[in-house]
Protein backbone atom coordinates (compact mmCIF):
# COMPACT_ATOMS: atom_id res chain seq x y z
CA UNK A 1 0.00 0.00 0.00
CA UNK A 2 1.02 3.20 -0.84
CA UNK A 3 1.25 6.55 1.45
CA UNK A 4 -1.10 8.75 0.41
CA UNK A 5 -1.84 12.63 1.98
CA UNK A 6 -3.80 15.08 1.75
CA UNK A 7 -2.53 18.64 1.91
CA UNK A 8 -5.16 21.61 1.28
CA UNK A 9 -7.83 18.76 -0.18
CA UNK A 10 -5.86 17.43 -2.99
CA UNK A 11 -4.23 13.95 -2.45
CA UNK A 12 -0.41 13.42 -2.76
CA UNK A 13 1.01 10.10 -3.02
CA UNK A 14 4.43 9.78 -1.41
CA UNK A 15 7.45 9.16 -3.44
CA UNK A 16 5.63 9.97 -6.67
CA UNK A 17 6.72 13.15 -8.81
CA UNK A 18 5.96 16.34 -7.10
CA UNK A 19 5.59 14.97 -3.94
CA UNK A 20 8.56 16.67 -2.59
CA UNK A 21 7.65 20.02 -4.05
CA UNK A 22 4.46 19.38 -2.74
CA UNK A 23 5.89 18.94 0.82
CA UNK A 24 8.42 21.86 0.28
CA UNK A 25 5.54 24.43 -0.40
CA UNK A 26 2.81 22.71 2.72
CA UNK A 27 6.11 23.86 4.91
CA UNK A 28 6.63 27.17 3.27
CA UNK A 29 2.70 28.00 3.41
CA UNK A 30 2.26 26.39 6.67
CA UNK A 31 -0.60 24.27 5.19
CA UNK A 32 -1.82 21.07 7.04
CA UNK A 33 -0.66 17.70 5.82
CA UNK A 34 -3.17 14.79 6.89
CA UNK A 35 -2.39 11.39 6.90
CA UNK A 36 -4.71 9.74 3.64
CA UNK A 37 -4.49 6.30 6.01
CA UNK A 38 -8.69 6.78 7.27
CA UNK A 39 -11.42 8.65 6.10
CA UNK A 40 -13.23 10.14 8.19
CA UNK A 41 -10.77 11.44 10.79
CA UNK A 42 -7.99 14.05 10.47
CA UNK A 43 -4.68 12.83 11.61
CA UNK A 44 -2.36 15.49 11.21
CA UNK A 45 1.41 15.04 10.54
CA UNK A 46 3.79 17.60 10.30
CA UNK A 47 7.32 18.27 8.20
CA UNK A 48 10.55 18.28 9.70
CA UNK A 49 14.17 18.19 7.71
CA UNK A 50 16.01 15.04 8.53
CA UNK A 51 19.73 14.51 6.95
CA UNK A 52 18.74 17.75 4.59
CA UNK A 53 15.38 15.95 3.42
CA UNK A 54 12.12 16.85 4.34
CA UNK A 55 10.16 13.85 6.14
CA UNK A 56 6.73 13.52 7.52
CA UNK A 57 6.02 12.49 11.32
CA UNK A 58 3.01 11.33 12.71
CA UNK A 59 2.03 13.93 15.72
CA UNK A 60 3.35 12.62 19.00
CA UNK A 61 0.83 10.04 20.95
CA UNK A 62 -1.17 9.81 18.02
CA UNK A 63 0.34 6.43 16.20
CA UNK A 64 -2.27 4.60 17.41
CA UNK A 65 -5.39 6.20 15.39
CA UNK A 66 -3.60 5.60 11.93
CA UNK A 67 -4.59 2.40 10.43
CA UNK A 68 -2.49 -0.59 10.92
CA UNK A 69 -1.18 -0.54 7.72
CA UNK A 70 0.12 2.43 7.54
CA UNK A 71 3.93 3.66 8.04
CA UNK A 72 2.45 6.41 10.56
CA UNK A 73 1.02 3.61 12.97
CA UNK A 74 2.45 2.84 16.24
CA UNK A 75 1.12 1.29 19.72
CA UNK A 76 -0.85 3.39 21.30
CA UNK A 77 0.90 4.90 24.59
CA UNK A 78 -1.26 3.06 26.85
CA UNK A 79 -0.41 -0.15 26.13
CA UNK A 80 3.05 0.40 27.22
CA UNK A 81 5.75 2.93 29.34
CA UNK A 82 5.07 5.48 26.98
CA UNK A 83 1.40 6.42 28.46
CA UNK A 84 3.29 7.50 32.05
CA UNK A 85 5.66 9.58 30.44
CA UNK A 86 4.09 11.72 27.58
CA UNK A 87 3.39 14.94 28.35
CA UNK A 88 5.47 14.78 31.84
CA UNK A 89 9.16 14.07 31.10
CA UNK A 90 8.52 13.36 27.68
CA UNK A 91 7.10 17.26 25.86
CA UNK A 92 6.58 17.72 22.31
CA UNK A 93 6.44 21.16 21.26
CA UNK A 94 3.60 20.95 18.55
CA UNK A 95 4.94 24.49 17.20
CA UNK A 96 8.39 23.74 16.60
CA UNK A 97 8.21 19.88 16.57
CA UNK A 98 11.02 19.50 19.70
CA UNK A 99 10.88 16.96 22.56
CA UNK A 100 12.04 18.01 25.70
CA UNK A 101 13.07 15.22 27.70
CA UNK A 102 13.55 15.49 31.96
CA UNK A 103 15.57 13.24 33.38
CA UNK A 104 16.42 12.34 36.77
CA UNK A 105 20.20 12.28 36.97
CA UNK A 106 22.78 14.97 36.36
CA UNK A 107 24.52 16.10 33.58
CA UNK A 108 27.76 17.76 35.24
CA UNK A 109 29.23 16.84 38.84
CA UNK A 110 28.82 20.20 40.45
CA UNK A 111 30.21 20.29 43.79
CA UNK A 112 29.06 17.68 45.81
CA UNK A 113 29.56 14.52 43.28
CA UNK A 114 25.37 13.49 43.38
CA UNK A 115 24.86 9.68 43.89
CA UNK A 116 23.99 7.43 40.44
CA UNK A 117 20.34 6.66 41.23
CA UNK A 118 20.17 3.84 38.69
CA UNK A 119 22.59 2.06 40.66
CA UNK A 120 22.19 2.66 43.83
CA UNK A 121 18.39 2.47 43.73
CA UNK A 122 17.37 -1.03 43.39
CA UNK A 123 13.85 -0.27 42.79
CA UNK A 124 13.59 1.89 40.41
CA UNK A 125 10.21 2.98 41.27
CA UNK A 126 11.12 5.38 43.93
CA UNK A 127 12.90 7.97 42.25
CA UNK A 128 11.52 7.02 38.82
CA UNK A 129 8.38 8.88 38.14
CA UNK A 130 6.59 9.71 35.33
CA UNK A 131 7.80 12.93 35.77
CA UNK A 132 11.40 12.32 34.88
CA UNK A 133 12.90 10.01 33.12
CA UNK A 134 15.56 7.14 34.51
CA UNK A 135 18.41 6.09 32.78
CA UNK A 136 16.98 3.64 31.35
CA UNK A 137 13.84 5.38 30.85
CA UNK A 138 15.44 7.90 28.20
CA UNK A 139 17.14 4.73 26.26
CA UNK A 140 13.80 3.32 25.93
CA UNK A 141 11.99 6.53 25.02
CA UNK A 142 14.59 7.23 22.32
CA UNK A 143 14.66 3.40 20.68
CA UNK A 144 10.92 4.04 20.87
CA UNK A 145 11.39 7.06 19.22
CA UNK A 146 13.96 5.76 16.48
CA UNK A 147 11.13 2.84 15.71
CA UNK A 148 13.54 0.51 16.67
CA UNK A 149 10.67 -0.85 18.36
CA UNK A 150 9.21 -1.74 14.73
CA UNK A 151 9.47 -4.45 13.13
CA UNK A 152 8.80 -5.44 9.24
CA UNK A 153 9.96 -8.80 7.46
CA UNK A 154 11.31 -6.64 5.23
CA UNK A 155 13.88 -5.30 7.48
CA UNK A 156 15.28 -9.00 8.01
CA UNK A 157 19.30 -8.69 7.66
CA UNK A 158 19.16 -4.86 6.97
CA UNK A 159 19.38 -4.12 10.36
CA UNK A 160 22.61 -3.53 12.03
CA UNK A 161 24.87 -1.15 14.18
CA UNK A 162 24.88 1.47 11.19
CA UNK A 163 21.51 1.31 10.82
CA UNK A 164 20.86 1.16 14.47
CA UNK A 165 22.69 4.29 14.82
CA UNK A 166 21.84 6.76 12.06
CA UNK A 167 17.79 5.77 14.26
CA UNK A 168 19.21 6.85 17.16
CA UNK A 169 20.87 10.31 16.16
CA UNK A 170 17.88 11.30 13.99
CA UNK A 171 15.95 10.40 16.75
CA UNK A 172 18.15 12.51 19.18
CA UNK A 173 17.97 15.53 16.64
CA UNK A 174 14.96 17.40 17.69
CA UNK A 175 15.25 16.54 21.65
CA UNK A 176 16.52 18.90 24.10
CA UNK A 177 17.56 17.84 27.67
CA UNK A 178 18.39 20.03 30.83
CA UNK A 179 17.94 23.24 28.15
CA UNK A 180 20.76 21.72 25.98
CA UNK A 181 20.48 20.07 22.34
CA UNK A 182 20.29 16.40 23.27
CA UNK A 183 22.84 15.28 19.78
CA UNK A 184 25.98 17.33 21.68
CA UNK A 185 25.05 15.04 25.08
CA UNK A 186 24.76 11.84 23.20
CA UNK A 187 27.29 9.56 22.53
CA UNK A 188 27.10 6.65 19.66
CA UNK A 189 30.23 5.27 18.33
CA UNK A 190 30.57 4.85 15.03
CA UNK A 191 31.14 1.52 13.15
CA UNK A 192 34.82 1.00 12.95
CA UNK A 193 36.56 0.10 9.48
CA UNK A 194 40.09 -0.09 10.03
CA UNK A 195 40.57 1.67 6.32
CA UNK A 196 39.18 4.94 8.11
CA UNK A 197 40.79 4.48 11.29
CA UNK A 198 42.30 7.98 11.25
CA UNK A 199 38.88 9.88 9.92
CA UNK A 200 36.75 7.77 12.78
CA UNK A 201 39.11 8.70 15.54
CA UNK A 202 39.16 12.60 14.85
CA UNK A 203 35.51 12.50 14.33
CA UNK A 204 35.09 11.14 17.99
CA UNK A 205 37.25 13.25 19.77
CA UNK A 206 34.88 16.34 17.91
CA UNK A 207 31.80 14.15 19.05
CA UNK A 208 33.18 14.08 22.49
CA UNK A 209 34.10 17.95 22.96
CA UNK A 210 32.04 18.34 26.25
CA UNK A 211 33.59 15.90 28.32
CA UNK A 212 37.31 16.77 27.32
CA UNK A 213 37.02 20.33 27.74
CA UNK A 214 35.83 19.81 31.20
CA UNK A 215 36.26 17.24 34.12
CA UNK A 216 32.52 18.27 35.62
CA UNK A 217 30.97 17.36 32.16
CA UNK A 218 29.15 14.50 31.37
CA UNK A 219 28.03 12.97 28.33
CA UNK A 220 25.77 9.78 27.96
CA UNK A 221 27.22 6.92 26.01
CA UNK A 222 24.99 4.67 24.05
CA UNK A 223 26.63 1.67 22.71
CA UNK A 224 26.98 -2.24 22.71
CA UNK A 225 28.40 -4.21 25.46
CA UNK A 226 31.27 -6.14 23.85
CA UNK A 227 32.74 -7.54 27.53
CA UNK A 228 33.00 -6.84 30.70
CA UNK A 229 36.75 -7.39 32.30
CA UNK A 230 36.88 -6.99 36.00
CA UNK A 231 40.40 -6.33 37.38
CA UNK A 232 40.88 -6.67 40.82
CA UNK A 233 37.47 -4.70 42.31
CA UNK A 234 37.53 -2.72 39.27
CA UNK A 235 35.60 -3.29 35.64
CA UNK A 236 35.98 -2.24 32.56
CA UNK A 237 33.27 -2.07 30.12
CA UNK A 238 34.38 -2.07 26.53
CA UNK A 239 32.06 -1.17 23.90
CA UNK A 240 32.34 -2.59 20.53
CA UNK A 241 33.86 0.04 17.32
CA UNK A 242 35.68 1.74 20.73
CA UNK A 243 37.28 -0.60 22.04
CA UNK A 244 40.17 1.51 22.56
CA UNK A 245 38.13 3.55 24.88
CA UNK A 246 38.45 2.99 28.91
CA UNK A 247 34.99 2.87 30.76
CA UNK A 248 35.45 2.27 34.40
CA UNK A 249 33.05 1.61 37.10
CA UNK A 250 35.17 2.11 40.20
CA UNK A 251 35.39 -0.76 43.32
CA UNK A 252 31.93 0.66 44.92
CA UNK A 253 29.85 1.40 41.56
CA UNK A 254 31.45 -2.24 40.00
CA UNK A 255 29.81 -3.66 42.83
CA UNK A 256 26.26 -2.33 42.77
CA UNK A 257 26.42 -3.25 39.06
CA UNK A 258 26.64 -6.78 39.26
CA UNK A 259 23.80 -6.78 41.63
CA UNK A 260 21.53 -4.63 39.84
CA UNK A 261 21.91 -5.92 36.43
CA UNK A 262 22.28 -9.32 37.66
CA UNK A 263 19.10 -10.16 35.78
CA UNK A 264 19.95 -8.54 32.01
CA UNK A 265 23.42 -9.80 32.78
CA UNK A 266 22.27 -13.81 32.93
CA UNK A 267 20.24 -13.12 29.85
CA UNK A 268 23.01 -12.36 28.04
CA UNK A 269 25.18 -14.56 29.35
CA UNK A 270 22.76 -17.56 28.81
CA UNK A 271 22.56 -16.98 24.47
CA UNK A 272 24.69 -19.53 23.78
CA UNK A 273 24.66 -18.54 19.68
CA UNK A 274 26.14 -14.79 20.82
CA UNK A 275 23.37 -13.70 18.45
CA UNK A 276 21.44 -11.22 21.48
CA UNK A 277 23.25 -7.85 21.76
CA UNK A 278 23.62 -6.11 24.84
CA UNK A 279 22.92 -2.40 24.98
CA UNK A 280 24.13 -0.10 27.72
CA UNK A 281 23.24 3.77 28.74
CA UNK A 282 25.36 5.34 30.86
CA UNK A 283 26.55 8.42 31.72
CA UNK A 284 30.12 9.35 31.54
CA UNK A 285 33.07 11.74 32.00
CA UNK A 286 36.67 11.99 31.27
CA UNK A 287 39.82 11.77 33.85
CA UNK A 288 42.86 14.13 32.99
CA UNK A 289 44.02 10.48 32.59
CA UNK A 290 42.15 9.98 29.56
CA UNK A 291 39.93 6.66 31.42
CA UNK A 292 36.02 7.36 31.20
CA UNK A 293 33.70 6.91 34.47
CA UNK A 294 30.73 5.62 33.93
CA UNK A 295 28.33 7.12 36.37
CA UNK A 296 24.96 6.28 35.63
CA UNK A 297 23.61 2.81 33.91
CA UNK A 298 21.22 1.21 32.05
CA UNK A 299 21.36 -2.00 30.88
CA UNK A 300 19.05 -3.33 27.47
CA UNK A 301 19.24 -7.12 26.30
CA UNK A 302 18.13 -6.90 22.51
CA UNK A 303 17.76 -9.47 20.14
CA UNK A 304 19.52 -10.44 17.15
CA UNK A 305 17.01 -7.50 15.10
CA UNK A 306 17.88 -5.49 17.83
CA UNK A 307 14.64 -5.54 19.36
CA UNK A 308 14.48 -5.15 23.18
CA UNK A 309 13.73 -8.19 25.43
CA UNK A 310 13.57 -8.86 29.15
CA UNK A 311 13.01 -12.14 29.84
CA UNK A 312 13.60 -15.51 28.21
CA UNK A 313 9.64 -15.73 27.40
CA UNK A 314 9.63 -12.19 25.83
CA UNK A 315 13.19 -13.41 23.90
CA UNK A 316 10.73 -16.47 22.56
CA UNK A 317 7.90 -14.26 21.45
CA UNK A 318 9.61 -11.78 19.58
CA UNK A 319 12.04 -14.32 17.73
CA UNK A 320 8.71 -16.41 17.06
CA UNK A 321 7.09 -13.44 15.25
CA UNK A 322 10.15 -12.50 13.67
CA UNK A 323 10.60 -16.26 12.16
CA UNK A 324 7.08 -15.97 11.44
CA UNK A 325 7.38 -13.26 9.38
CA UNK A 326 5.08 -10.47 11.50
CA UNK A 327 4.71 -7.22 11.42
CA UNK A 328 4.78 -5.86 14.77
CA UNK A 329 5.53 -2.84 17.13
CA UNK A 330 7.62 -3.81 20.42
CA UNK A 331 6.69 -2.01 23.64
CA UNK A 332 8.76 -0.84 25.92
CA UNK A 333 8.31 -0.48 29.41
CA UNK A 334 10.20 3.10 29.81
CA UNK A 335 10.00 4.00 33.49
CA UNK A 336 7.37 1.70 35.01
CA UNK A 337 8.44 -1.48 37.25
CA UNK A 338 8.33 -5.22 36.09
CA UNK A 339 5.51 -5.87 38.10
CA UNK A 340 3.14 -3.52 36.03
CA UNK A 341 1.55 -5.22 32.60
CA UNK A 342 2.34 -3.70 28.98
CA UNK A 343 1.46 -5.28 26.00
CA UNK A 344 4.78 -6.90 24.95
CA UNK A 345 4.06 -6.53 21.26
CA UNK A 346 1.27 -4.98 18.75
CA UNK A 347 0.71 -6.86 15.56
CA UNK A 348 0.14 -4.70 12.92
CA UNK A 349 -0.93 -7.68 10.42
CA UNK A 350 -4.48 -8.67 11.87
CA UNK A 351 -6.78 -6.58 9.72
CA UNK A 352 -8.02 -3.63 10.15
CA UNK A 353 -7.66 -3.57 14.40
CA UNK A 354 -4.48 -4.03 16.13
CA UNK A 355 -3.83 -6.75 18.79
CA UNK A 356 -1.83 -6.23 21.68
CA UNK A 357 -0.13 -9.19 22.78
CA UNK A 358 0.23 -10.47 26.54
CA UNK A 359 2.71 -12.25 28.19
CA UNK A 360 1.31 -14.83 30.49
CA UNK A 361 1.98 -13.78 34.42
CA UNK A 362 0.37 -15.47 37.48
CA UNK A 363 1.94 -12.73 39.90
CA UNK A 364 0.34 -9.91 37.41
CA UNK A 365 -2.71 -11.59 36.20
CA UNK A 366 -3.63 -11.19 40.06
CA UNK A 367 -3.57 -7.53 39.86
CA UNK A 368 -6.18 -4.97 38.70
CA UNK A 369 -4.06 -3.30 36.60
CA UNK A 370 -4.16 -5.87 33.75
CA UNK A 371 -7.72 -6.12 34.20
CA UNK A 372 -8.06 -1.96 33.44
CA UNK A 373 -5.85 -2.60 30.90
CA UNK A 374 -7.81 -5.47 28.85
CA UNK A 375 -10.47 -3.11 29.15
CA UNK A 376 -8.66 -0.95 26.53
CA UNK A 377 -11.13 -1.10 23.86
CA UNK A 378 -9.54 0.82 20.91
CA UNK A 379 -7.06 -2.52 20.22
CA UNK A 380 -7.85 -6.34 20.51
CA UNK A 381 -5.85 -8.13 22.96
CA UNK A 382 -4.53 -11.87 23.63
CA UNK A 383 -2.86 -13.24 26.01
CA UNK A 384 0.14 -15.74 25.12
CA UNK A 385 1.85 -18.54 27.27
CA UNK A 386 5.02 -19.65 26.27
CA UNK A 387 5.31 -22.69 23.83
CA UNK A 388 2.21 -21.91 22.17
CA UNK A 389 1.39 -19.88 18.61
CA UNK A 390 0.90 -16.35 17.89
CA UNK A 391 -2.48 -15.41 16.98
CA UNK A 392 -3.06 -15.83 13.01
CA UNK A 393 -2.34 -12.97 10.83
CA UNK A 394 -5.18 -11.11 8.86
CA UNK A 395 -5.57 -12.71 5.79
CA UNK A 396 -6.45 -10.04 3.35
CA UNK A 397 -4.36 -7.22 3.66
CA UNK A 398 -4.59 -3.73 6.34
CA UNK A 399 -7.98 -2.45 5.04
CA UNK A 400 -9.77 -6.05 5.64
CA UNK A 401 -11.64 -7.06 8.32
CA UNK A 402 -8.95 -10.07 8.99
CA UNK A 403 -8.73 -12.53 11.16
CA UNK A 404 -9.72 -9.57 14.49
CA UNK A 405 -12.63 -11.79 15.93
CA UNK A 406 -9.71 -14.72 16.53
CA UNK A 407 -8.09 -12.19 18.76
CA UNK A 408 -11.81 -10.76 20.47
CA UNK A 409 -10.97 -9.09 23.77
CA UNK A 410 -11.49 -11.41 26.73
CA UNK A 411 -13.40 -8.93 28.64
CA UNK A 412 -17.29 -9.73 27.59
CA UNK A 413 -19.17 -6.43 26.13
CA UNK A 414 -17.27 -5.10 23.71
CA UNK A 415 -18.14 -2.64 21.46
CA UNK A 416 -20.31 -3.17 18.69
CA UNK A 417 -17.95 -1.81 15.69
CA UNK A 418 -16.91 -4.39 13.11
CA UNK A 419 -16.93 -7.60 15.19
CA UNK A 420 -19.79 -9.41 14.51
CA UNK A 421 -19.14 -8.55 10.62
CA UNK A 422 -15.64 -10.33 11.41
CA UNK A 423 -17.03 -12.79 14.00
CA UNK A 424 -19.12 -14.11 10.58
CA UNK A 425 -16.10 -14.59 8.64
CA UNK A 426 -14.28 -15.98 11.63
CA UNK A 427 -11.58 -18.91 10.09
CA UNK A 428 -12.94 -21.82 11.90
CA UNK A 429 -10.67 -24.26 13.31
CA UNK A 430 -8.23 -21.21 14.68
CA UNK A 431 -8.01 -23.34 17.87
CA UNK A 432 -5.07 -21.87 19.36
CA UNK A 433 -6.28 -18.35 19.38
CA UNK A 434 -9.62 -19.25 21.86
CA UNK A 435 -7.09 -20.97 23.96
CA UNK A 436 -4.94 -18.17 24.85
CA UNK A 437 -8.29 -16.65 25.79
CA UNK A 438 -10.18 -19.41 27.77
CA UNK A 439 -7.01 -19.91 29.62
CA UNK A 440 -7.27 -16.18 30.75
CA UNK A 441 -10.81 -16.28 31.44
CA UNK A 442 -9.90 -19.27 33.21
CA UNK A 443 -6.68 -17.99 35.15
ZN1 LIG B 1 -1.78 7.06 8.54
Amino acid sequence: MKQRYRIDGRFVVADEEGFNQALAKAQASKTPVFCGCSSGVDLRLYISKRFGKLVLSRWPGSGGNHATGCDHFDAPDFLSGMGQVRGAAVVDDEMTGETSLKVNFPMSRGPARAAPSALTNDKPSVKSTGYKLSMRGLLHVLWDRAELTHWHPKMADKRNWYVVRRALLEAVEQCRMKTLPLAGLIFVPESFREDDKAEIVKRRTMALERVRRSREEMMIVIAEVKERKAFEDRLRIVFKHVGDMRFVLDPDMAKRFNKRFEGDLNLWASDDLRESHLILAGSFCRRPEGTYDLIEVALMPVTRQWLPYESSEELELIEKAVREKRRFVKGLRVNLERTVPIASLVLKDMGERAVAVHIHDEKIEAGEALAALLDEQSVDHYLWWEGEDLPKRGERGPQGAGSAASAKPPVAGGPQRDQEKAAEENVPGDAQASRGFAAYADG
